[in-house]
């Protein structure tokens, strides 16, 4: 049976890819450093294992390899989800809370698909990264998130570049806006009924129609695609239309 590790999949979308997973088939592994979350959200879901971890630390993810081949026979595909959000101007981001955001967005899915490439590579495996809408455009609230997914869709193709000749292929969603505990967080009134105008179908996304795209791109559906950043986002990106 084919394995997935999800990473940041004790709730929002991280968890919805894990349940479609799960239901197309797939065994997973939930990675996340919430562990009361991520064992609660397991225990909803039949056959998924649970793996505590934060994606930002070097020497906790240089353990998965040893964890993984320990409870699973393969790994087949890798999401790297885990992601947090600090909306801000420039003058107001301090170094620190910069670092913060680099470290989950960027470090994270560097360190996590570095790690995890030798178990990839037996069978040539696929990679999703999560980026977002906010990696590309620019706007004046987003210089640590819009900067860390724009870096990200960046890994993604020069990950898909590298580890082709291994038979990995390496894609990104980019999804818009979803009601999230991660979205809520820096969505206020005004940049919600901005993106409600802005979006073509006029409405937030779900959890589930991101986990979609992810599903496809993780499977065998997918097979002669490496290399893409694809927009889940209701036509936002086509609008040409600002960022709120
Ligand atoms: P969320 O806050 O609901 O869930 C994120 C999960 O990641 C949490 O369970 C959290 O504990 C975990 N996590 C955070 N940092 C971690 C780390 N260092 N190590 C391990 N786990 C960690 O967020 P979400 O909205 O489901 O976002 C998932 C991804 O989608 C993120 O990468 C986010 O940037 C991206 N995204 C979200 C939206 C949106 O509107 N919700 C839009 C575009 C992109």
């Amino acid at each position: 049976m084919k394995t997935a590790l999800v990473t940041g999949a004790a709730r929002g979308i991280g968890l919805a890819t894990a349940r479609r997973l799960l239901d197309t088939g797939w065994q997973v592994a939930m990675l996340d450093r919430d562990e009361p979350a991520l064992r609660a959200a397991a225990e909803d879901l039949d056959g998924a294992s649970v793996i505590v971890a934060d994606v930002s630390d070097p020497d906790q993810v240089a353990r998965l390899p040893e964890l993984i081949a320990a409870d699973f026979e393969r790994l087949d595909g890798l999401v790297n989800n885990a992601g947090v959000a600090d909306f801000g101007p420039i003058r107001d981001t301090t170094f620190e809370r910069w670092r913060t955001v680099m470290a989950t967005n960027l470090d994270g899915p560097f360190l996590m698909t570095q790690a995890l490439t030798g178990l990839l590579a037996v069978r040539g495996g696929a990679v999703v990264n999560i980026t977002s809408i906010s990696g590309l455009r620019a706007s004046t609230l987003r210089v640590a998130y819009g900067t860390s997914k724009a870096g990200l869709a960046q890994l993604t193709l020069q990950q898909a570049v590298e580890l082709g000749e291994l038979g990995i292929r390496v894609n990104a969603v980019a999804p818009g806006p979803v009601d999230t505990k991660l979205a809520l967080a820096v969505h206020t009134p005004d940049i919600r009924a901005a993106y409600h105008d802005a979006i073509p179908l006029n409405r937030y996304g779900t959890e589930d129609e991101i986990a979609a795209a992810i599903v496809f791109l993780l499977g065998e559906d997918a097979s002669f695609i490496t290399g893409q950043v694809l927009a889940a986002d209701g036509g936002f990106e086509a609008t040409g239309i600002g960022l709120p």
